[in-house]
């Protein structure tokens, strides 16, 4: 079996007014690729290896990885397209593996991801299988399930389970092509919306998820059953939670399964309120030693894991302004004091307004920095979350005022890591508090350096109804009263029976 492999991974955020180009992309191919993929934690990785055991030969392709972030550029997407789609061409695999996150949107694609397999569909041919793994905030559309014969996201959030979702759609492709297994999914979306309690082993989604263990558990033609969560900040069509069955060859088991689950799911649909804690309570319980430090505070109003740009300031003024004791880092996107800084030179002083720039609604902390270091912003992931994965934050400046470091960023990057603080010479273990651009994955990377919290932060990221502007995806619960829609199964066959 010869399979080429692919990766293109991006969330995408409809209201930010950034745009997503090249530089925010790590973008490895061929060798690197395979060093990458040895000791990594993605989609990526967990399918090369089970293709590898499999005794598959793998055909690399690009692997493509940005932060979430505002629309990626047309060009930018359509040059890794047109990069896949010709080496499909070119290599004429037997099959397909494309790790794709599942919710990019482009400048002007709404679902990128679905003209992708349909163009590497019409190149492969009806025979060749496709299996795909995704994030479980994609945005699955019914063009993903035309194409693609298998498709598998992960089923934690935060996401620990990357590399299995990929395993078991490189075994599903495997025994596919080997004629051992006959995938058929089913599908049901459910028209609402939600930002709030999204971790999966805990609150409303826990018993969605048991459930669905226990039918993979009673029933081994259940080959997969995978439960998405549309990421909220999305404005597209068909941007719903949606859950899909692949059934070997039994549609109506596949079905039934997606059918019941998507009925519990529905009558959950109010149940994911928000239970972020008070800034201020967090501070002042940090400050009374109730909360160890350093404590890392997660801003759930500003998380560039969710596609904000990362320059949100409110932490900032609560801490300069009621908490100036506290020693504390934070990290905020602005390139226009990076450049400022890296002109002024290590040692002097600077006097800028900061962050609040790329986001609306947002105020500049004022203040007169020492310029303390400066970086290229490159590190290696190291976390459970994208492991062994390149980054980037772009160009970077240390800047220091009185108990506070700021982690001035060029680019939106990935701070849910802690190598992202420490590559650029910031020492964690001296601080009271960490903020990072995250609400969910940073727990699972700082969980052995402090207690993690996410607190309530005022920003896009912090979902509240009649919020945000949505044109495209509506109607939709809460920001439009619905009735309660039918939640029945669509069935999509294997391309190739
Ligand atoms: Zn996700």
């Amino acid at each position: 079996m010869r399979i080429f492999v692919s990766s293109l991974f991006h969330e995408g955020n409809s209201f930010s007014r950034l745009r997503t180009g090249l530089a925010s992309f790590a973008i490895v191919r061929g060798k690197a690729l395979l060093e990458k993929v040895a000791q990594g934690s993605s989609g990526l990785a967990g399918g090369c290896r089970r293709l590898t055991a499999s005794g598959a030969e793998i055909l690399t392709g690009v692997s493509a990885v940005a932060p979430p972030g505002g629309p990626v550029e047309d060009v930018v997407f359509q040059d890794l397209l047109s990069e896949i789609v010709g080496e499909v061409e070119a290599q004429r695999p037997d099959g397909v593996f494309l790790d794709l996150h599942g919710a990019m949107i482009t400048e002007s694609l709404d679902d990128p991801e679905g003209v992708l397999l349909a163009a590497v569909r019409q190149v492969l041919g009806p025979r060749g299988v496709i299996a795909v793994s995704l994030d479980l905030h994609a945005h699955v559309t019914p063009a993903v399930l035309e194409s693609a014969d298998i498709v598998v996201a992960c089923k934690e959030n935060p996401h620990t389970d990357y590399d299995l979702a990929g395993e078991r759609a490189a075994a599903l492709l495997v025994e596919t092509l080997q004629g051992k297994v006959a995938p058929v999914t089913a599908s049901v979306w459910l028209p609402f919306i939600f930002g709030a309690q999204m971790e999966t082993a805990r609150g409303p989604l826990a018993a969605l998820h048991a459930r669905r263990c226990q039918m993979m558990a009673a029933n081994p033609q259940l080959l997969d059953i995978s439960i998405y969560n549309c990421t909220t900040l999305v404005d597209v069509p068909d941007g719903q939670q949606c859950i899909t069955a692949i059934a070997d060859g039994d549609a109506q088991l596949a079905q039934a399964a997606v059918e019941e689950l998507a009925a519990l799911f529905w009558t959950q649909r109010d149940a994911f309120v928000s239970d972020f804690m008070p800034l201020h309570d967090a501070l002042s319980a940090v400050t009374a030693g109730r909360i160890a430090r350093p404590a890392i505070l997660g801003d759930q109003g500003d998380r560039v894991l969710a596609g904000t740009p990362g320059d949100g300031t409110a932490i900032l003024h609560e801490l300069a302004t009621r908490w100036p004791n506290l020693e504390a880092v934070v990290p905020i996107t602005d390139p226009a004091i990076v450049r400022i800084a890296q002109m002024a030179g290590i040692g002097a002083e600077i006097e800028q307004p900061l962050g609040g720039t790329l986001s609306s609604g947002i105020c500049p902390f004022r203040s007169r920095w020492v310029v303390a270091g400066l970086g290229d912003g490159r590190f290696v992931q190291d976390g459970p979350y994208l492991r062994n994965e390149p980054a980037t934050l772009g160009d970077t400046a240390i800047l220091r005022s009185g108990n506070l470091t700021v982690l001035a960023m060029s680019l939106p990057g990935f701070t849910q890591d802690p190598a992202a603080f420490r590559s650029q010479g910031i020492d964690l273990a001296d601080k009271d508090i960490v903020v990072v651009k995250s609400g969910y994955h940073f727990r699972i990377s700082f969980e052995t350096i402090g207690p993690c919290l996410v607190v309530d932060t005022p920003g896009i990221s912090n979902y509240r109804p009649g919020l945000l502007p949505f044109a495209k995806r509506r109607p939709i619960h809460p920001e439009d009263i619905i009735s309660r829609p039918a939640l029945t199964a669509r069935i999509f066959a294997s391309v190739a029976d």
